[in-house]
């Protein structure tokens, strides 16, 4: 959450900070703000988007070859101008952006307070800086030293980039549990949250690693650690292109990823996938596969979608491999004494790969000796760095809050894992492992039709776009679909709705239905398929409004159903590929007709680095 980016170099500052920001605009949008050196500090910040952060600092002196922005996910003080990003320390000689909590920070105000500083923001970034200033005038240290003090008292996950009045050539970024990138270029440095605001000035980047602290000027670069140790910069390759950043033609970043399932999900299983579509092969995790064999328990820990796409997961695990999985939230695992032990395999799963709860569940994991293995998006982020083996989704930069195709990416790597493991422990013999291989490659031309449907969903939504509540059902492998479906409608529209497995739909939500009650249902041919035409209709009896998920040519829930979408049928344990796609399409569609801000809905960020 929140973005950072920064410059030094030649060139100007200000129009590289704002293009940044607006690239790294989905990870917080509560307010923006650049700092500009350039004779003194000019700062610039306003509540609000980047393009008011624009509006605000027109026609004001915008030169400087030296800057710092940050686009804001609020944590601590609400959203407004005052404690907007940058902060400048009371004496004005630091100003400061940051990504993260200071968990200490009440404590460390009292000091302050105690030592004369008064405060202006409510943030916990504010404490910091002051903190900065206050070692640097009481010791007459340098400001880097300044900077690795002030560090080495605080509690708490940051990224950061502060300036210095008195150095002013300079600019230092540290790093603990919040991401920074720095890009290297020709007299220059780039700092970010991530690489998309880099990678149109270089394709050069250092993934900095926690406790790192980087000293830059325009021709320097200084590495070390909070405890002053030297550390060598490892430069690499960026492989992104700013088409896979850009929104294109589509109005909106989810629907543009949405539209790209076909193509990422194909991106995922590429090379991963023998030619003869016999053969499961996840380089990733070859060094682990002796743990997966003999694993007697996998555990799966993620957040949010991540963690539906692990419900996934877990049923195919236990159908194809017959390992026993849990799923866990990880902000809940992490913090309740979980019992873990040496022959445990942790499959931990985040899009960014920066998920602060999903991290500190591995950190713990790993220290009871279970053996961890990643799926992430993000290639070089923390929680890859962390892990002993992994599996990138590579779905290409996911943009839109909401996530997508994301999860169409986690829910592939959990589909070849659980095949190539089960084939490996022989609880799935080759017949069908070959067979569920090759339906697998299919799905990419199955999602192509399913889009095809895009404006007859897009009708349905208009009949339902003022529900106050929605129902999703599922069973089986369809039970996370219901419980992602839900999720997405709440997370863009703002509509209240929940997911449910169909049967325990009679404990409880049954009492909710009612005709105003849209209830979607997903009713594909699988083996509880009996059961879900009688769960519609129940729904029916009470006069709930079904809109069903079937498999096409379905004619026995076309005659019961309000509304019938169909797919193209496929086996039962990689329905939710196919299934998902229109649930994603139906909540998009409702959120854009409610007027909802889709790619960027309220008090969400992208990339969760809080806890
Ligand atoms: N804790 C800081 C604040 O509330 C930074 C939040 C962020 O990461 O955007 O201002």
């Amino acid at each position: 959450m929140c973005g950072i980016v920064a410059y030094v170099g030649d060139k100007q500052a200000y129009p590289i900070l704002i293009k940044g920001l607006q690239r790294l605009e989905y990870r917080g949008y509560d307010s923006a703000g650049v700092a500009l050196i350039n004779n003194g500090t000019h700062t610039y910040k306003c509540m609000g988007k980047v393009k008011d952060l624009e509006a605000h600092a027109k026609e004001q002196s915008i030169e400087g070859h030296i800057g710092i922005g940050h686009t804001r996910w609020a944590t601590h003080g609400e959203p407004n101008n005052i404690n907007a990003h940058p902060h400048t320390s009371m004496k004005g000689k630091f100003t400061l952006v940051h990504n993260g909590i200071i968990e200490n920070y009440a404590h460390l105000k009292k000091e302050l307070t105690s030592r004369g500083f008064t405060f202006q923001s409510d943030t916990d970034t504010e404490v910091l800086v002051n903190l900065i200033e206050n070692i640097y005038l009481e010791q007459n240290v340098s400001a880097e030293i300044a900077v690795r003090v002030a560090l080495s008292k605080v509690i708490g996950a940051y990224g950061l980039v502060i300036s210095c009045e008195d150095e002013k050539d300079k600019l230092i970024a540290a790093r603990k549990g919040s991401p920074l990138v720095i890009g290297v270029g020709e007299s220059e440095y780039f700092l970010a949250s991530d690489a998309s605001p880099i990678i149109e000035y270089t394709d050069q980047v250092i993934y900095m690693n926690d406790e790192d602290v980087a000293i830059l000027s325009k021709d320097d670069l200084v590495l070390k650690n909070i405890q002053n140790d030297a550390q060598k910069p490892k430069i690499q390759k960026i492989d992104l292109s700013i088409d896979e950043i850009d929104k294109g033609d589509y109005e909106h970043y989810m629907l543009k990823e949405i539209y790209e399932q076909p193509h990422s999900i194909g991106d995922t299983f590429r090379g991963r996938i023998s030619i003869d579509k016999t053969k499961i092969f996840l380089g990733g995790i070859i060094d682990v596969m002796p743990k997966l064999n003999q694993a007697k328990r996998i555990i799966i820990v993620a957040c949010g979608t991540s963690w539906h796409a692990g419900m996934v997961g877990e049923y195919l695990f236990e159908e194809y491999a017959r390992v026993p999985v849990e799923v866990e939230y990880a902000s809940e695992f992490r913090y309740r004494n979980p019992v873990i032990n040496p022959d445990d395999v942790l499959i931990a799963i985040s899009q960014s790969g920066e998920t602060a709860d999903t991290l500190a569940a591995i950190k713990m994991a790993k220290e009871k000796g279970a053996t961890i293995i990643g799926i992430c998006n993000v290639v070089g982020s923390s929680i890859p760095r962390e892990t002993h083996a992994g599996v990138y989704t590579h779905a290409g930069p996911e943009i839109g809050v909401a996530s997508t195709k994301a999860f169409s990416s986690q829910v592939t790597v959990l589909t070849m894992m659980a095949f190539m493991i089960g084939r490996k422990r022989g609880s799935l013999y080759d017949e069908l492992y070959k067979q569920l291989i090759h339906e697998l490659t299919l799905i990419p031309e199955k999602i192509e039709i399913i889009l095809k449907s895009d404006s007859y969903i897009k009708g349905i939504a208009e009949l339902y776009k003022n529900a106050s509540n929605a129902l999703y059902l599922g069973r089986g492998y369809l039970f996370p679909v219901a419980l992602e479906g839900a999720l997405k409608l709440k997370e863009i529209s703002y509509i209240h709705a929940e997911g449910y497995p169909a049967a325990e739909m009679k404990h409880g939500p049954i009492a909710l239905i009612d005709e105003n009650m849209p209830v979607f249902v997903l009713a594909t041919k699988d083996k509880s398929y009996e059961k879900i035409v009688s769960n519609i209709q129940e729904v029916k009896a009470r006069n709930g409004k079904v809109i069903a998920i079937v498999t096409e040519g379905d004619e026995t829930i076309k005659k019961l159903a309000d509304h019938v979408i169909e797919v193209p049928d496929c086996h039962e344990a990689i329905a939710p590929l196919l299934t998902v796609v229109p649930l994603q399409i139906i909540s998009y569609h409702i959120a854009v007709m409610r007027g909802c801000d889709v790619d960027q809905p309220r008090n969400l960020a992208k990339s969760v680095t809080v806890e």
